[in-house]
């Protein structure tokens, strides 16, 4: 018997893709299946995004991963390659590289490649976290070109920092800077992720770059995926493995940092901090069984977690308990838990059982 499961429904990952292409009008949109796909399985994720243009992940290891399982596509490294061994192997494997500083383009002017490989110069319009600056931008390009081991146009990259906040001022200045350095050249260009396909029509450009939305999940705080035309992909599930009668004035858990006020019933389930559910989750965060929302009522533990079912409940052990999914935004556990749905479904355990509906 599966305890614990988390059930990835693929049919609703390609809806997804299909709907934020459709946004798109022409433009490519890049699947990014970086982190296993987000905790859904990258190899899995990118064999059922057989239509992607594109995948993109963060490590070089990520990328031989889905080549090594015949993955067809262009998959690029968004960080691009962190020593010159790396980029012979992207030129080798067709990994586009992100450029984003000094040493990466030293790498490309010095290393002997078997093959030209495809590069993105990534620049900083306003994150400054990675990228060139904009009046570095002409030296980069020339250099670059002068080695005559680019595949093709050197293409252009930048990140958002806000796009998630509708009324941010960053983001229009972001793609500001962006068109105004970029114009001269001719090569492909990409800065819009989730946010900027759904907020940033303008942002859209020549490739549009697909996260936490294909996942069926809001880039933003407030909104859940549903409202946006998603569906969620992740739905983790687990067991109700103890029902106990609970006197009132009585604390439950580790610190009796809960106390019932009334005589009720306490659910125990089968999920914990252990499957990567987080233990800042406090008390009143909702859980989702038998068709209705229970609070979590005590510290979240290792391998359990206790629930408030209330002194009319008809529930039993083995019931089936959804911690987040089709019935439970993920968004609202991560908002009740002060984090953000891609923390939660990026860090599940190794022992949470993935199921797959293809
Ligand atoms: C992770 C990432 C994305 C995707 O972001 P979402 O918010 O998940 O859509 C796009 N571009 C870069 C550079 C990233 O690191």
């Amino acid at each position: 018997m599966i305890t614990a499961e988390a059930v990835i429904d693929f049919r609703a990952l390609n809806r997804n893709y299909d709907t934020l292409k459709s946004r798109c009008e022409g433009q490519k949109v890049v699947a990014v299946i970086k982190g296993n796909a987000y905790g859904h399985n990258a190899v899995r994720t990118a064999k059922t995004l057989s239509q992607a243009d594109m995948f993109a992940v963060s490590r070089i290891e990520e990328a031989i991963e889905l080549r090594d399982a015949g993955i067809p596509q262009p998959i690029l490294l968004l960080e691009g390659c962190f020593c010159a061994e790396d980029l012979k192997i992207a030129a080798a494997k067709n990994f586009h590289t992100a450029i984003h500083c000094e040493e990466q383009l030293k790498d490309l002017e010095q290393t002997t490649l078997a093959k030209p490989v495809t590069a993105w110069i990534k620049l900083d319009t306003g994150m400054h976290r990675l990228g060139v600056q904009p009046y570095e931008l002409p030296d980069f390009v020339s250099r670059a070109e002068a080695t005559k081991k680019l595949a093709g146009p050197v293409g252009f990259m930048s990140h958002f920092c806000c796009a998630d906040d509708k009324s941010a001022k960053a983001t229009a200045k972001q793609l500001d800077i962006f068109l105004k350095s970029t114009a001269p050249y001719p090569g492909p260009k990409t800065l819009a992720n989730s946010a900027g396909i759904l907020y940033w029509e303008t942002s859209h450009l020549d490739y549009c770059r697909a996260g936490i939305a294909l996942y069926g999940i809001s880039p933003s705080e407030g909104i859940t995926g549903a409202k946006l035309g998603l569906e969620p992909v992740m739905t983790l599930k687990t067991k109700l493995i103890a029902v106990r009668k609970h006197d009132a004035n009585q604390p439950v858990g580790y610190g009796e940092t809960w106390t019932s006020e009334r005589d009720t019933y306490i659910g125990v389930i089968a999920m914990g901090y252990g499957d990567g559910f987080p233990r800042s989750a406090p008390s009143g965060t909702p859980v989702y069984i038998n068709g209705r929302i229970v609070p979590i009522s005590g510290r979240v533990s290792m391998d359990m977690i206790t629930v408030d079912l209330g002194p009319d409940c008809q529930d039993k052990v083995g019931d089936s308990v959804e911690m987040w999914g089709k019935n439970l935004p993920v968004e609202k556990v991560a908002e009740a838990a002060g984090t953000i749905p891609y923390e939660l479904v990026i860090k599940l355990a190794n022992r949470i059982k993935k199921t797959y509906l293809d």
